[in-house]
């Protein structure tokens, strides 16, 4: 088959690496048709067994080993980089992040002939600082728009920029587009920061210990406005990044162009796990953080997944309670669209409708009942 544009996803089971793996094959996907290559650490996982890719397990974080078995993708056109790793300092993310991305470009660019373009997915904490960041800096002010300066903190995204933007600088005609998702709406289990995927594990166990579903954070963040990134809608964003002129060497922020508040969402979360008592609990109550509420919930899950043959995982790899206890505290800080439609990019996603597909893939892939 005569392929017009060769991809090469590094971090292909991950949130928006799976929404990558599933639209690049389509026959009507933009620049296509699309043969597809994708890198993850681990082997190859059930829950992604029909995509049709190419599936290579490597640590790219191993110099030599990313040489060995990438150095052989020789067709590769276009690189998606929606992979990190988290360490427990910003300068160990800097350092790590940035040999990930390091050995992947030193590989592919004296490589690939071919190379025309190179899609980097950072996120919103370039607005907002890192994670250790957070509370010691001022953030911007939202809403978020892509001419702000970087904050003046340490950033593992400063670091993957400067790489990127140095190394395409190797070879004439190679460019690049960097994309700023917020919150992400996907699928994918092995994901180290899926709010969907972990509130879903949540009212699967609310559910089976008949427990109401109680909103693990406070009234304002019940209360405000809130928005989200699609995984489908930032893999589309890369595509389109690929494949548009106009989209060549720009930032961009990526979300789904609408607001939501959580209280709404509630509703359909405990709608979908059949769930009547629900809600956020009274000023005053003592409140639980999702990681001290779940402390113990491991056999409790290994229950559930026995009892409702669901396919087999671990309690830790399936929830990261951290991110949804970060996310549902105080005010979210929204981004804006207006650059991506300014240079062509229309697509949106009405938010809700996102929230309830990725929980039904969660249940049609049997990650949860
Ligand atoms: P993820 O955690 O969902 O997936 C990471 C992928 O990379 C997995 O396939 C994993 O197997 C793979 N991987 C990890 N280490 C590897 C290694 N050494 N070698 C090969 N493969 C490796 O990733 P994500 O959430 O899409 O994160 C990508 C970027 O997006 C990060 O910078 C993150 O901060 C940002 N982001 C994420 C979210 C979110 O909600 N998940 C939101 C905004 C921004």
């Amino acid at each position: 088959r005569k392929y017009q544009s060769v991809a090469l996803i590094i971090g292909v089971t991950g949130i928006v690496g799976n929404s990558l793996a599933e639209i690049l094959p389509f026959a009507d996907t933009p620049g296509g048709p699309w043969k597809v290559y994708g890198v993850a650490r681990r082997p190859r996982p059930i829950w992604q067994a029909d995509h049709l890719i190419e599936y290579i397990q490597c640590d790219v974080f191993n110099e030599q080993e990313t040489l060995e078995k990438l150095s052989v993708l020789t067709d590769v056109t276009h690189i998606f980089y929606v992979t990190w790793a988290s360490k427990p300092t910003e300068a160990e993310n800097c350092f790590v992040n940035g040999s990930m991305l390091r050995n992947v470009l030193n590989t592919m660019i004296p490589n690939a002939a071919n190379l025309q373009h190179i899609c980097l997915q950072t996120g919103r904490k370039h607005y907002l600082g890192s994670f250790e960041s957070m509370g010691k800096i001022q953030p911007h002010e939202s809403p978020f728009h892509e001419d702000l300066p970087r904050l003046n903190a340490i950033n593992f995204y400063h670091t993957l920029e400067d790489l990127l933007f140095d190394q395409v600088g190797k070879k004439e005609g190679l460019t690049w587009s960097v994309h700023r998702p917020g919150l992400i709406f996907g699928f994918s289990p092995s994901s180290l920061m899926n709010v969907v995927g972990t509130l879903c594990v949540y009212a699967t166990i609310c559910k089976h210990q008949g427990l109401p579903l109680i909103f693990p954070g406070d009234r304002v963040a019940w209360d405000g406005y809130w928005d989200a990134s699609d995984a489908d809608l930032v893999a589309e964003h890369q595509i389109w990044a690929a494949v548009d002129p106009n989209a060549k060497n720009e930032a961009f922020n990526c979300s789904n162009g609408d607001v939501f508040k959580w209280k709404h969402l509630w509703n359909s979360l405990a709608e979908q796990f059949e769930i009547e008592n629900y809600g956020i609990e009274e000023e005053g109550d003592k409140r639980l953080s999702l990681v001290e509420m779940m402390k113990d919930m491991g056999p409790v899950w290994d229950e559930i997944v026995r009892e409702k043959e669901l396919v087999p995982t671990r309690l830790e790899e399936v929830a990261a309670w951290w991110i949804v206890d970060l996310c549902f505290q105080g005010a979210s800080f929204l981004d804006t669209m207006n650059k991506s439609k300014e240079h062509g990019f229309v697509g949106f996603r009405n938010t809700k409708n996102s929230f309830i597909y990725w929980i039904d893939k969660m249940k049609a892939h049997k990650i949860v009942p």
